[in-house]
């Protein structure tokens, strides 16, 4: 049985990416559509020669079709079943399911789970649905459905939290809600440490999920260490490092509210602890004066990029920061610097970060490179998935 779908004609020689199973199709490739096609609407694609290549999802935009699969096959309740099945198994495989020291994870990450356009993350009993395409915000009903047939009574509540992240060309004024339950803010748990999650009011799905091993990493370096933690958002890596011993922690965010946030979460993990401080300010305000202050800088700034032609600019600000981190340290710091834009690439941050260090004049060594969690995992032809990345440097 096949469905019945518009097929997407490709330019001749466009064929070549889906072949090695990239799973984007962007506008320019496009020769032609054949029938009227909606956004979110499942089509076909086929090459020049009318050979199949893979179905996906429909939108006006750069890249226009996301494929779901490259089988010539129907895409209903069963494929979203077993694609949903491979998700959680792989959690399942990696310790996350009925874990009593971490209830927080990622549970569908897009491209890496064969399910381009959606985010969703697990919150001690509730799923935060994100969509990123107009082709998963429609089946959003189904997929919690399924979500709560497979997980039975660990899925408490679906919510679906897409307002942000459809793109606003596609005239659907979303509004986030519960699609299944109706769960409020919790307490999560991530390696015993407490935080207080409100997917209705929080930043993205209400929690940053993908620093987990880098939040521990900065444990193991606090020890007797002065800390900055700098785009603290819920201050996760301050009490880590308050964990690993830290002598002293500032946290600092331009946002109050992840200000308050971060007070909060430090509180419920260390009452009353006088080694903690959190300031609202803008970063270049802050590190123009820190001069041997900190001895463990941690950076980890939103995506200063999020479009291609923002790139320049983006890494600018990248070795900007990094060079006022640099030139301030104590010798024998350590910074620990991320970038989670996915269109700077790995080599382009480290070249931002390497300039930053040169305009310091310090000798830094590169002592660990980090990346995001095994339950952000990257599809092998899809190396655009591979968004987080992070560097350790120790500054003599
Ligand atoms: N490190 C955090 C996530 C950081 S998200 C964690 O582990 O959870 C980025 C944060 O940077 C947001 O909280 C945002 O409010 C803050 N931010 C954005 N621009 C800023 C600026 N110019 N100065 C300081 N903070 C900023």
């Amino acid at each position: 049985m096949t469905q019945n779908l518009v097929t997407v004609v490709l330019n001749k020689g466009k064929e070549q990416s889906l072949k090695r199973f990239h799973p984007w199709v962007f506008s320019g490739a496009i020769k032609k559509i054949t029938a009227e096609v909606n956004e979110g609407d499942l089509v076909r694609v086929v090459s020049n020669s009318n050979e199949f290549l893979g179905i996906g999802h429909y939108q006006i935009g750069s890249i226009a079709v996301r494929i779901l699969t490259f089988k010539d096959e129907v895409i209903n309740r069963d494929f979203w079943k077993s694609r949903l099945q491979e998700a959680i198994q792989l959690r399942a495989s990696l310790g996350l399911l009925n874990n009593t020291h971490t209830n927080v994870f990622r549970l569908v990450h897009g491209e890496g789970d064969g399910m381009p356009g959606l985010i969703v993350d697990f919150y001690n009993g509730t799923a935060v649905y994100q969509a990123h395409s107009v082709g998963m915000y429609h089946q959003r009903n189904e997929l919690s459905e399924i979500l709560k047939e497979l997980l039975g009574e660990q899925l408490k509540a679906v919510y679906d939290k897409s307002d942000k992240t459809l793109p606003y060309k596609a005239d659907i004024e979303p509004v986030n809600g519960y699609l299944l339950g109706n769960s409020g803010a919790t307490i999560v748990k991530e390696y015993d440490n407490a935080f207080h999650v409100d997917w209705v009011e929080g930043q993205k799905t209400g929690f940053f999920v993908d620093q987990r091993e880098n939040r521990r990493l900065v444990k193991e370096f606090s020890k007797g260490r002065d800390v900055l933690n700098m785009f603290c958002y819920s201050g996760g890596f301050s009490f880590y490092a308050m964990q690993g011993d830290a002598r002293m922690v500032h946290s600092v965010d331009a946002s109050a509210k992840a200000i308050d946030l971060t007070r909060a979460n430090v509180e419920i993990n260390f009452p009353e602890d006088s080694r903690h401080q959190a300031y609202v300010a803008d970063a270049f305000d802050f590190m123009r004066d820190i001069k041997d202050k900190y001895d463990l800088i941690i950076l980890d700034p939103p995506a200063f990029a999020k479009h291609r032609n923002a790139l320049h600019q983006a890494l600018q600000a990248y070795k900007r920061l990094n060079a006022k981190a640099f030139e301030q340290i104590r010798p024998g710091g350590i910074v620990f610097t991320f970038s989670c834009s996915q269109v700077v690439s790995k080599e382009k941050f480290r070249e931002a970060v390497f300039s930053g260090a040169a305009i310091s004049g310090r000798k830094v060594r590169i002592l660990h490179q980090l990346t995001q969690p095994a339950d952000h995992p990257v599809n092998i032809y899809h190396p655009e998935g591979e968004y987080l990345k992070g560097l350790v440097l120790y500054v003599d």
